[in-house]
């Protein structure tokens, strides 16, 4: 209950807080989730994968709508985490966060994966390990679902110590380049929006992470 309570606060954009850069405190693993759905695969970029139970051994992740392997994961019960490790580049950022599966197909021209043994991928390069999941549980999140789901399978690959979403800002996310532009800069990708205000709804188009996650420029 105090995991949803805690996401319902966040998509809130912590509006009723003292200072809602406290919710940037909160410390944040990275993660390639993967789905197949007929011949069809796809990844996306999710900060949000947590063990709940360890016996039964069970996690969650939160899937913004919008991203195709959402959508996927609907429809199938089934998905594979791989755990992104320091070493990972800030392309594989690019190639699975800031493009969507509705537009290009992100296995074209890809090769550093594997297939595990349902079906669906995982990575070989920039990760540590990679679990595969079924989900037992789904809630409506308004714009994320949550799945709850066990953990059926998985490897470690390496020692590589896993990305937090600190590191990844400090040390992967090219620095953002002096700009006499005036407007708002997302803090997850980079992109700028031209204007005084943010609207509130405002999804960036390249990382579909809300208003929340920019900052004044
Ligand atoms: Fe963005």
């Amino acid at each position: 209950m105090q995991l949803i309570i805690l996401f319902i606060f966040k998509a809130k954009g912590g509006r009723f807080m003292k200072n809602n850069s406290a919710m940037f405190q909160l410390s944040y693993g990275l993660f390639v989730l993967s789905a197949k759905e007929g011949d069809k695969s796809n990844g996306c970029i999710v900060n949000t994968v947590q063990q709940v139970t360890s016996s039964p051994n069970r996690i969650l992740v939160a899937v913004n709508k919008g991203n195709y392997t959402h959508d996927m994961i609907v429809n199938t019960g089934v998905f594979n985490v791989s755990i992104l490790s320091e070493d990972v580049v800030f392309d594989t950022f690019q190639h699975f966060g800031f493009q969507s599966g509705r537009d290009v197909n992100k296995m074209e021209g890809f090769s550093d994966y594997q297939i595990a043994e349902n079906g669906i991928f995982y990575l070989t390069k920039g990760a540590n390990a990679y679990l595969c999941a079924k989900v037992f549980q789904t809630i409506d999140l308004g714009t994320h679902t949550l799945f709850l789901a066990d953990v059926t399978d998985g490897d470690l690959l390496n020692n590589t110590a896993s990305v937090t979403y600190t590191y990844y800002h400090k040390n992967i996310k090219p620095q953002p380049k002096e700009t006499k532009t005036s407007g708002w800069r997302c803090k997850i990708c980079g992109y700028v929006y031209e204007g005084e205000e943010l609207p509130e709804d405002f999804v960036c188009p390249l990382c579909k992470h809300g208003a929340e996650d920019f900052e004044k420029i």
